[in-house]
């Protein structure tokens, strides 16, 4: 891949996340290469590629099964909104590049040959599992603070301390946060919050006081101390649903939607969300039955359990897994006869009544009161009509 670039007479390599990554032996997801050529220059080299960000210099790559997002060199201008530089400039100088890069450990090159290129001491800190600002943090901060959120979403992922004057400079800006696009903020949390170490994460959260400066979270100290003294040390949430969730449910927030809304998620997203907490919300008042299970789905209503676990209470996955195996429907679409059926067999018309029929035979069925078959469906139709 990169030879290919060199071939070309440009310089290139690997940098960013998928470097740091190898090196401390984790999985990688994302290759990023940052070469000398320009995006144009880049996509003679390739036959298969797609403009993401020519603007900013990337394209992405598709080479020998593997999608590559390669950037030109650059650097970042002028930041006058804390957020997007107002003018990237394309440089030839690898240097120049690693120097807008937000921590050391996010600023290595790799070369063909695997030789590291460490300008700013990242192997070290890589070592002593510290997260440390690239240049005068105060100032990186001040550009950018996104990568506020960043530095405490990584000291969740990787288990690192935040560099002492790292993270005074990041309490010194997170009201900067406030400038920050809501989705943004809301990427890194949500990462944040689903990694190995979460709760040193939440911990940074709170002493930089960037919680402050988010979505409905200004009060929410005491709330976040709540929630870290009741789950175990090693819980680890299991999905973003149940991540939000917990966090809905600690900071004792009733209206899901509106929270939500203003943390600009999917509607899907907080129709989940919703769901689980009326979950949890039934299970502390009783156990779950086969309409619950029906109506919320096996895996929410596990996810649930997961959290009941974590909190100590008690917990019923084995009769949900139990009552989900044996519900004569698990869907709608799965019942045998249609509206149609029922109106051509028993000469019923469109409308509210045929709708009311149509849901009792549903009722039935996942209450095990009726079998999923065409005669026994008409029979218990017929009957209702005569009654
Ligand atoms: P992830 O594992 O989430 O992909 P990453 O470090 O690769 O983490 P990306 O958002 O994919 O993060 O960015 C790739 C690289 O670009 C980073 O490693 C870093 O060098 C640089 N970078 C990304 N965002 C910023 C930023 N806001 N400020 C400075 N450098 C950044
Ligand atoms: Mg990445």
């Amino acid at each position: 891949m990169l030879e290919k670039i060199k071939k070309a007479g440009f310089e290139a390599y690997f940098v960013g996340g998928s470097v740091r990554d190898a090196l401390l032996g984790k999985a990688i997801h994302d290759i990023d290469i940052a070469c000398s050529s320009y995006p144009a220059e880049t996509k003679n080299i390739f036959p298969r590629t797609i403009d993401i960000g020519i603007e900013h210099g990337t394209v992405l790559v598709l080479e020998n099964g593997h999608e590559y997002e390669v950037t030109t060199f650059r650097t970042e201008d002028v930041y006058v909104d804390y957020r997007r530089p107002s003018r990237v400039s394309f440089v030839r100088s690898l240097e120049e590049d690693l120097k807008r890069r937000d921590f050391t450990i996010n600023a290595f090159a790799l070369d063909e040959e695997s030789y590291v290129i460490d300008k700013f001491n990242g192997l070290e800190d890589l070592k002593n599992k510290i997260l440390r600002a690239v240049g005068e943090p105060s100032e990186r901060f001040k550009e950018d603070a996104l990568r506020i959120m960043r530095g405490l979403r990584f000291s969740a992922c990787l288990n690192f301390t935040i560099e002492e004057k790292t993270f005074s400079a990041m309490q010194d800006h997170a009201e900067l946060l406030e400038k920050i696009s809501v989705e943004r903020s809301f990427i890194e949390l949500d990462k944040l919050l689903q990694a190995p170490f979460w709760k040193q994460g939440i911990r940074y959260l709170m002493l930089s006081h960037a919680y402050q400066y988010l979505p409905f979270l200004q009060d929410s100290l005491i709330k976040w101390e709540k929630m870290l003294a009741d789950l175990p040390e090693d819980f680890v949430f299991s999905s973003s649903e149940q991540a939000w969730g917990a966090v809905l449910l600690y900071l004792g927030i009733d209206k899901t939607a509106p929270f939500l809304k203003k943390w600009k998620t999917s509607n899907d997203f907080q129709k989940t969300v919703e769901k689980m907490l009326a979950i949890y919300k039934l299970r502390q008042e009783r156990k779950a039955d086969k309409a619950d299970v029906y109506r919320y789905g096996l895996h929410l209503m596990l996810l649930v359990e997961e959290l009941r676990q974590a909190q100590g209470l008690t917990v019923d996955f084995e009769r949900i897994k139990t009552i989900h195996a044996n519900l004569t429907i698990h869907h709608k679409h799965e019942i045998v006869i249609k509206g149609r059926d029922l109106m051509a067999e028993l000469q019923l018309k469109p409308g509210p009544e045929l709708g009311k029929l149509l849901n009792q035979i549903e009722e039935h069925l996942v209450a095990g009161h009726l079998v999923n078959e065409r005669t026994a469906i008409l029979d218990f139709v017929r009957k209702e009509l005569e009654a």
